[in-house]
């Protein structure tokens, strides 16, 4: 009896880590798929040149040219570069296609929210490297769109945001 529940418990591990690893998979890929409509929403609502301009070239990078969105399956893992604070990060210079995901992004909210996420990475990865420059533009990009602002990372206050 004692080795059929653990057999039980182990086969409930199993399982609930390989559900866990889809959830993670499936919401970046829905993140993905939202950050596309929310830049091609917030190119239309716009008159603004500059910000068509820039929605169009976010849109292309992560729609057309691809992006890599990286992240860990269990979440005891995280990347080196993930600290308390860190939602996710990029390496433009080494790595202008990668987008890594810390296990904090999933704490965000749904995938409306690692779409946000998506969008001020990606604003790195076209070479807006300053951190209030990358948030303005996630900001933007929420706000123009009718997505409104998912949540508040932590720049928005030390940017005046
Ligand atoms: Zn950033």
């Amino acid at each position: 009896m004692k080795s059929l529940v653990s057999l039980i418990s182990l086969f409930l591990l199993l399982n609930s880590s390989l559900a866990n690893a889809s959830w993670r998979k499936d919401m970046i890929d829905d993140g993905v798929a939202i950050a596309k409509d929310i830049l091609q929403q917030a190119e239309q609502n716009t008159d603004d040149a500059d910000w068509k301009r820039l929605f169009q070239k976010l849109y292309k990078r992560i729609a057309t040219n691809g992006v890599s969105v990286i992240h860990h399956e269990s979440p005891s893992e995280d990347f080196v570069g993930c600290t308390d604070n860190t939602i996710a990060f990029t390496q433009a210079g080494l790595h202008p296609r990668d987008i890594y995901i810390c296990q904090l992004a999933f704490d965000q909210g749904g995938a409306t929210a690692m779409a946000q996420t998506l969008i001020h990475e990606a604003a790195h990865l076209i070479g807006f490297s300053n951190e209030c420059q990358a948030t303005k533009i996630e900001r933007g990009a929420m706000l123009i769109s009718d997505y409104g602002v998912q949540y508040r990372n932590g720049y928005f206050t030390s940017c005046g945001f």
